[in-house]
């Protein structure tokens, strides 16, 4: 991925923005995290994604049985690849400066003032930096613990229940998309599935929020083994889902 840890410092320090005032009262990410966790503002600590790919955190046959190598291979080096090659042709056109210190975060959280294509691929680039940090090599009975999963059985009842309603998201997903796992504005855990390469950081999607966990359910994620049965690859892949990534970014969101 590279999401990197920064806090508002810092944050201020690349965005050049010099002031916490000017952050708070900015269109862009600033907005979005001041209305998204109410007064914190010093010490907040958070995870911006920069553009360009990152190494890929596993070798491309460590998620199978469940994702097969063929296919972590092609995602990776050229779907996922051609996103964030696109992303940076795209900063270059349309922000011209800065290329290297823009998160893409703040470009999502206002990507109704950029075009299609920058919709498209700063999405594809974010959603699939995610994807990748969010998952690991299958362990047995791999779950959700900690402050979270207390979160979690808080909101859905149980992880049984939190997992059967992700599940239909995924599903039900008509065409390309992913099923999300957010924090929405009011702190509360959600879940929903956005079209396409959008999510919820986006201005212009349907549910707004922080992503904690997404699933991509193109065709491209998973045909070569599992070719028209969706289901299937959404079931199996809670086996390689990194809960202590997932907890990580809850507890940065929550604590920052
Ligand atoms: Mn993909």
């Amino acid at each position: 991925m590279k999401t990197h840890p920064l806090n508002r410092k810092d944050f201020l320090s690349i965005t050049g923005a010099g002031t916490i005032a000017s952050v708070l009262t900015m269109s862009g990410l600033g907005a979005f995290l001041a209305s998204c966790a109410g007064t914190k503002t010093a010490g907040k600590y958070w995870y911006l994604t920069m553009p360009g790919q990152q190494p890929l955190p596993y070798a491309y046959n460590a998620l199978e049985p469940v994702i097969d190598a063929r296919t972590m291979e092609i995602h990776y080096t050229k779907h996922a690849a051609g996103y964030s090659a696109k992303l940076k042709e795209l900063i270059t056109a349309e922000i011209k400066t800065g290329i290297a210190t823009v998160p893409v975060e703040k470009i999502l959280s206002t990507i109704s003032s950029y075009t299609t294509a920058m919709r498209n691929n700063a999405g594809g680039h974010y959603n699939h930096e995610l994807f990748w940090q969010n998952m690991q090599p299958p362990v047995k009975d791999s779950a959700p613990y900690g402050d979270f999963l207390t979160a979690l059985e808080q909101a859905f009842g149980s992880v049984d229940n939190f997992k059967t309603a992700f599940n239909d998201e995924a599903k039900n997903r008509f065409g390309s998309g992913w099923a999300w796992l957010y924090i929405d504005r009011n702190e509360k855990l959600k879940i929903g599935s956005t079209p396409n390469q959008d999510n919820p950081l986006m201005d212009v999607s349907a549910i707004q929020g922080f992503p904690l966990l997404g699933l991509d359910v193109w065709e491209h994620a998973y045909y070569l083994k599992y070719q028209n049965k969706r289901a299937d690859y959404v079931q199996n892949w809670w086996q390689v889902v990194n809960w202590a990534n997932v907890q990580k970014r809850y507890t940065t969101y929550k604590l920052g």
